[in-house]
């Protein structure tokens, strides 16, 4: 007779188990056993109320899993949920505290998961998720635990063994996430999907419980997250305090943007031809009363954490309206004010309503708003409401700046389609232009590109005369830079512009004449 193989085993024990274990079958051991005497005595009545305890111990019914499998479960990937495994994890706490093995907890969460969502429907989620749980049980041993403890986050408790150490624990977190990152087939094609992992070994736990054990793994997920995607981390005790800083500076930046400490600040943009303003962009500015000008690689990472991203462009938009309106009152000649939009902003479905009515609320036509957005964002393939919004505010009449053109891959096609009326040449392709003849010919043929898509352009990050010169020589519309004006608050700009003014009067301009 050939024995069952494990995996059949294993599913008979899965499909049993909840049954055999459930309170139902306790109340009929003594009838079984009574059963038994009567129809066969008391050889019978012996062998029953032996052999049943024995039974449930061959089918596993006293060990650890057993007593996991009758716990609730996740529908979609069968594993374990957050209950499920906070009482798994209390035990293995109790085990290494009492007999002094090791263990480890991981959290790991799929970057990405909502625009997976998003893009690709409930159903695709759900196949990622049912995948990255099976990826994540083959790479352990069978008695490990892993459990679903959130749409997109998994936790992982290891057995407790004699033999465990930091490396072995981020070498087990690599061949995780190497599995949970190899291409998933969809229908449509292949998705390919990055996870980050917190790792928190026992012995470095803090506190006193496993609350606070996998607490600790996700403080480290969320420093893995912060460096990532796909990043690991290991929590320490330098882990503690750089979380704790980072959802200081959340709460902090959440207050800031209320009580007007961030506002946006406006750097002049201006026409290589005619040498006169054609519009400001505008930059958020955050001027904290104790620290000073905070940089905005440190709290836009902040308000995105904390989803305020949408309240972030409420604020610039209402700042950016109400300065074209004192512009106009003053009598200048500003034609339009560029504002940076958010992947989070553009994903809202009601954006272009929202745009429309605070446009009529100042009495402004919809073309003296540029709308900028990253070419990352707008890439390949943008997410179908993105898609629907940019068109939608190109149809406003709302002006489409391309950002940071050349670092992300904006197809030909989606420039197009979604009626980009200007491209914003990065700033790495303008460094030393003046110098550089590489930098010349990529310049020269962007240009050459735009011309004949009938974009206008822009050089953004213009430091020195000599980049301004070649710019203009190349045929590039305008420029924008500290080499024109840096970014300024409101009252400053009047002065500016008055002053910008006089140049262009006294001075012999930089125009496309030169060379
Ligand atoms: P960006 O939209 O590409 O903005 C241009 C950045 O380059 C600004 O940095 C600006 O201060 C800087 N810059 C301008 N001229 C020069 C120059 O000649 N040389 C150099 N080295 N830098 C120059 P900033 O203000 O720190 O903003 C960084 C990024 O943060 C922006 O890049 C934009 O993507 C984002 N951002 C800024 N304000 C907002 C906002 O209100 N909303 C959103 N969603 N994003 C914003
Ligand atoms: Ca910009
Ligand atoms: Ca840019």
């Amino acid at each position: 007779m050939s024995m069952p193989t494990p995996s059949t085993l294993t599913r008979l024990r899965r499909r049993t188990l909840p049954i055999l274990l459930g309170p139902p079958i306790l109340a009929f051991l003594p009838a079984v056993s009574l059963g038994a005497f009567w129809l066969w005595g008391e050889t019978a009545l012996v062998l029953t109320s032996l052999g049943l305890p024995l039974l449930f111990a061959f089918v596993g019914a006293f060990d650890e899993r057993a007593r996991t499998l009758s716990t609730p479960r996740d529908a979609v990937t069968g594993l374990l949920l957050r209950d499920g495994f906070e009482s798994a994890l209390d035990r293995a706490y109790a085990e290494t505290t009492r007999s002094g093995l090791r263990s480890a907890c991981f959290v790991l969460e799929l970057d990405d998961y909502r625009e997976l969502e998003e893009r690709h429907g409930q159903g695709a989620a759900d196949l990622v998720a049912l995948q990255t749980g099976e990826r994540i049980g083959a790479a352990l041993r069978g008695s490990d635990i892993v459990a679903r403890i959130g749409d997109s986050r998994f936790a992982v408790c290891l057995t407790p063994v004699r033999q465990l150490d930091l490396e072995l624990c981020i070498q087990l977190a690599g061949r995780m996430q190497s599995a949970v990152e190899d291409p998933i087939p969809l229908d449509a094609g292949t998705i390919y999907m990055t996870c980050s992992v917190g790792i928190c070994l026992r012995s470095r736990a803090p506190g006193s419980d496993a609350a606070a054990w996998v607490a600790a793994a996700g403080e480290a997920l969320s420093d893995a997250q912060a460096n990532g995607p796909s990043a690991i981390r290991v929590y320490s005790q330098d882990t503690h305090r750089r979380t704790r800083a980072r959802s200081d500076l959340r709460e902090e930046a959440a207050a800031a943007l209320e009580n007007g400490q961030i506002q946006p600040w406006y750097q002049p943009q201006i026409s290589t031809d005619t040498g006169k303003i054609t519009g400001f962009e505008a930059l958020a500015r955050w001027q904290h009363p104790v620290h000073g000008m905070l940089p905005t690689a440190t709290f836009l990472p902040a308000l995105e954490e904390a989803g305020l991203m949408e309240r972030l462009g409420e604020v610039v938009l209402y700042n950016a309206l109400t300065a074209l309106k004192a512009w106009d009152s003053a009598g200048v000649d500003v034609p339009r004010v560029g504002v940076n939009f958010s992947p989070d902003e553009l994903r809202n479905p009601s954006l272009v309503d929202r745009i429309r009515w605070e446009l009529d609320r100042f009495d402004l036509t919809p073309d003296r708003l540029s709308i900028e957005i990253l070419e990352t964002v707008m890439g390949t393939d943008p997410d179908e409401t993105i898609a629907r919004n940019i068109a939608g505010l190109a149809r406003l009449g709302c002006r489409i700046d391309l950002d940071d053109f050349g670092t992300g891959q904006a197809s030909l096609a989606s420039i197009k389609r979604f009626a980009v009326s200007r491209i914003k040449i990065d700033r790495s392709f303008v460094m030393k232009a003046d110098r550089d003849p590489e930098q010349q010919n990529l310049i020269a043929a962007i240009l050459t590109m735009a011309e004949r898509l009938d974009l206008e352009t822009l050089a953004e990050g213009v430091e020195t005369v000599g980049e301004h010169a070649m710019l203009a020589q190349l045929g590039c519309d305008h420029v924008q830079g500290f080499g024109i004006g840096r970014p300024m608050p409101f009252d400053h700009t009047l002065d500016w512009i008055a002053a910008h003014r006089a140049k262009l009067q006294d001075a012999p301009r930089i125009g496309k004449e030169i060379g």
